[in-house]
């Protein structure tokens, strides 16, 4: 984490600052308000397999030990519903489900979550033929039934295809994307949800969040800089963002994203409150933009989805090979799964992404290869030395 020492304090005493958070709704989230009537919450997402029960209940309880208001669980099949009833029963805490494509699966996890969150970017993977409003009215038929809250999950990694073109601008796409999706709520008379629009950028977090709390005034607004990495760059990209935007009482619930092994995942927690007790108490890092100076590695904090149990140890050796060309300016994406892994390194320099027995490597957008897990970090260093010395 980073240390008190390297914060600067603003105003002229210690005492808390008064902080005015934008007025939204109150959503409720089991017993839980998100909104400006309840404290900043805080969340983190299960990285364990879905499916290997008691790693999943050990790390929700860690998790929970740790202050996790909201702690998120993905789903992607029956059986991973299946094991969801069962850590249901050994467990206390608010659950919220990740649905990316199955969106049908919503009505087998509602029972046992307080939450569901949607990505607008998946819902047009299954079921062609269905239009996405359709898709949207069902899951929202679900949460009534079961008094559920919803999230709009908007991804910069995994942006709506019928919006995204080309050209376009990403901030405008997922803007856009938010707005129709808050529209379809909306519609069907449903308010009991949050909106979130996540970057690996955090100048993207900050610059998409100020026009989101303009654009959905009501709204409460769960902030996250997503793939932030391991630490502490992990901890500064959030901060920059989130030091921002809490400053000016926007946002409502937080997610901090670290690549963590397992047993340290609880760090989410530690450095998400952190962050907002040294908001409220004047404590900033005195950098208003992210200016990314050298070598830039992005890596998702993995979770249930990653291809590959190697992935943290990956990305930890993909830190460790390029601590030589930390003043290169270098973006390297390293990525477990194919959720974001194809969008999050199209946009980087060099890019990583797990399958089951392989990694697929990318060079500004194009597929170099496939290489096993044993060969990858070689491969790479050899990529970076090409593209340094080419540049
Ligand atoms: S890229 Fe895949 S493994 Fe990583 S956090 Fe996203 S869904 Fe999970």
């Amino acid at each position: 984490m980073v240390h008190p020492s390297e914060l600067t304090q603003i105003g002229t005493n210690s005492n808390a600052l008064k902080i005015t958070r934008r007025k939204t709704r109150s959503v409720r989230v089991g017993d839980l308000i998100i909104g400006s009537e309840s404290h900043i919450s805080t969340q983190s997402m299960c990285a364990t397999k879905t499916q290997d029960i008691d790693a999943t209940v050990r790390q929700i309880k860690l998790l929970q030990e740790h202050g996790a208001d909201i702690i998120r669980v993905a789903i992607d099949s029956r059986k991973d519903v299946e094991a969801l009833a069962e850590i249901r029963k050994q467990v206390t805490a608010r659950l919220v489900v990740d649905l990316q494509e199955s969106y049908k699966l919503a009505k087998s996890v509602a029972p046992y979550v307080q939450k569901i969150r949607y990505n607008p970017g998946h819902l047009y993977h299954h079921e062609k033929n269905v239009p996405v409003h359709e898709k949207v009215a069902y899951i929202v038929g679900v949460a009534r039934e079961h008094d559920l809250a919803l999230r709009i999950g908007v991804n910069f990694g995994s942006l709506d295809p019928a919006l995204a073109g080309e050209e376009a601008d990403p901030l405008e796409v997922a803007l856009n994307s938010a707005r129709e999706h808050s529209g379809y709520l909306e519609e069907l008379g449903f308010t009991n949800y949050v909106i979130s629009l996540k970057s690996s950028d955090p100048n993207d977090v900050m610059d998409i969040n100020l026009r989101a709390a303009e654009m959905f005034p009501e709204i409460p607004l769960h902030l996250g800089v997503t793939e932030a990495g391991m630490l502490p760059m992990g901890e500064i990209k959030t901060r920059i963002a989130f030091e921002n935007l809490l400053l000016k009482g926007i946002g409502d619930t937080v997610r901090v994203s670290l690549t963590l092994p397992h047993a340290e995942k609880y760090k989410e927690i530690e450095v998400a409150k952190a962050i907002i007790a040294d908001v409220h108490a004047g404590r900033f890092r005195s950098v208003p933009r992210f200016e990314q100076q050298g070598l830039n590695i992005i890596s998702c904090p993995s979770c249930s989805r990653v291809e590959n149990e190697a992935f943290v140890e990956l990305a930890q050796k993909v830190r460790e090979m390029t601590q030589e060309f930390a003043d290169r300016h270098l973006t390297i994406a390293v990525m477990g799964c194919r959720v974001n892994g194809p969008g999050e390194t199209d946009d980087a320099d060099l890019g990583l992404w797990c399958a089951p027995s392989h990694v697929n490597l990318k060079r500004r957008g194009e597929l170099v290869g496939q290489f096993s897990y044993d060969e990858i970090v070689s491969r790479l260093k050899q990529e970076i030395d090409s593209l340094t010395t080419s540049s």
